[in-house]
Protein backbone atom coordinates (compact mmCIF):
# COMPACT_ATOMS: atom_id res chain seq x y z
CA UNK A 1 0.00 0.00 0.00
CA UNK A 2 2.82 2.16 1.05
CA UNK A 3 4.55 1.64 -2.20
CA UNK A 4 1.89 2.26 -4.44
CA UNK A 5 0.99 5.93 -3.01
CA UNK A 6 4.93 6.73 -3.24
CA UNK A 7 5.02 6.00 -6.54
CA UNK A 8 1.75 7.52 -7.35
CA UNK A 9 3.19 11.33 -5.95
CA UNK A 10 6.40 10.87 -8.54
CA UNK A 11 4.10 12.03 -11.15
CA UNK A 12 4.46 15.89 -11.52
CA UNK A 13 1.58 18.43 -11.31
CA UNK A 14 1.53 20.74 -13.96
CA UNK A 15 -0.07 23.68 -11.39
CA UNK A 16 3.00 22.87 -9.37
CA UNK A 17 4.85 25.99 -8.17
CA UNK A 18 9.10 26.09 -8.60
CA UNK A 19 9.16 26.87 -4.96
CA UNK A 20 8.20 23.57 -3.65
CA UNK A 21 10.80 21.85 -5.64
CA UNK A 22 13.77 20.52 -4.63
CA UNK A 23 16.94 19.27 -6.41
CA UNK A 24 19.17 16.72 -4.54
CA UNK A 25 22.84 16.15 -6.67
CA UNK A 26 24.14 12.68 -5.65
CA UNK A 27 26.59 10.42 -7.05
CA UNK A 28 26.53 6.35 -6.97
CA UNK A 29 28.73 5.31 -4.37
CA UNK A 30 29.45 1.76 -6.18
CA UNK A 31 30.27 3.25 -10.26
CA UNK A 32 30.38 7.14 -9.73
CA UNK A 33 27.30 7.71 -11.94
CA UNK A 34 25.72 11.44 -11.06
CA UNK A 35 22.17 11.41 -10.54
CA UNK A 36 19.59 14.62 -9.73
CA UNK A 37 16.64 14.02 -7.81
CA UNK A 38 13.57 15.65 -7.57
CA UNK A 39 11.53 16.44 -4.14
CA UNK A 40 8.20 17.52 -3.67
CA UNK A 41 8.71 19.65 -0.68
CA UNK A 42 4.69 20.08 -0.73
CA UNK A 43 4.41 16.62 0.07
CA UNK A 44 7.32 14.55 0.81
CA UNK A 45 8.34 15.99 3.84
CA UNK A 46 7.29 15.08 7.02
CA UNK A 47 7.13 17.07 10.39
CA UNK A 48 9.54 16.18 12.68
CA UNK A 49 7.63 16.80 16.40
CA UNK A 50 10.70 16.00 18.35
CA UNK A 51 13.35 18.19 16.81
CA UNK A 52 11.36 20.54 15.25
CA UNK A 53 10.91 21.37 11.41
CA UNK A 54 11.04 18.42 8.91
CA UNK A 55 12.67 15.20 7.92
CA UNK A 56 12.74 13.53 4.29
CA UNK A 57 13.82 10.32 3.60
CA UNK A 58 14.57 9.79 -0.14
CA UNK A 59 15.99 6.41 -1.84
CA UNK A 60 17.02 6.64 -5.60
CA UNK A 61 18.73 4.49 -8.06
CA UNK A 62 21.24 5.21 -10.65
CA UNK A 63 20.20 4.17 -14.04
CA UNK A 64 24.03 2.07 -14.24
CA UNK A 65 24.26 -0.54 -11.95
CA UNK A 66 21.06 0.42 -10.35
CA UNK A 67 22.20 0.49 -6.57
CA UNK A 68 20.10 1.80 -4.10
CA UNK A 69 21.02 5.21 -1.88
CA UNK A 70 19.19 5.97 0.82
CA UNK A 71 18.97 10.15 2.00
CA UNK A 72 17.75 11.07 5.11
CA UNK A 73 17.75 15.26 5.42
CA UNK A 74 16.26 17.62 7.71
CA UNK A 75 15.26 20.92 7.15
CA UNK A 76 14.57 23.97 9.39
CA UNK A 77 10.91 25.45 9.45
CA UNK A 78 11.75 27.32 6.31
CA UNK A 79 12.50 24.06 4.38
CA UNK A 80 16.09 24.79 4.27
CA UNK A 81 18.03 21.80 4.54
CA UNK A 82 20.28 21.60 7.88
CA UNK A 83 21.29 18.33 7.77
CA UNK A 84 22.02 15.81 5.41
CA UNK A 85 23.26 11.81 5.13
CA UNK A 86 23.10 9.49 2.27
CA UNK A 87 24.13 6.05 2.25
CA UNK A 88 25.54 4.15 -0.29
CA UNK A 89 26.59 7.52 -2.69
CA UNK A 90 27.40 10.77 -1.78
CA UNK A 91 26.18 14.25 -1.95
CA UNK A 92 27.32 16.22 -5.01
CA UNK A 93 26.51 19.73 -6.19
CA UNK A 94 24.87 21.11 -8.80
CA UNK A 95 27.86 22.72 -10.22
CA UNK A 96 29.87 18.98 -9.72
CA UNK A 97 26.62 17.44 -11.83
CA UNK A 98 26.70 19.46 -14.13
CA UNK A 99 30.35 18.74 -15.25
CA UNK A 100 29.94 15.18 -14.58
CA UNK A 101 27.04 14.50 -17.00
CA UNK A 102 28.22 16.29 -19.74
ZN1 LIG B 1 25.91 3.01 -9.71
Amino acid sequence: MGLFSGLKRLIPSSREGNANVLWLYVRCGKCGTPLAVRVNLANELSADYENGGYTLHKEMMDSKCFSLMHARLHLDDQRKIVEQTIEGGEFITEQEFKSMSQ
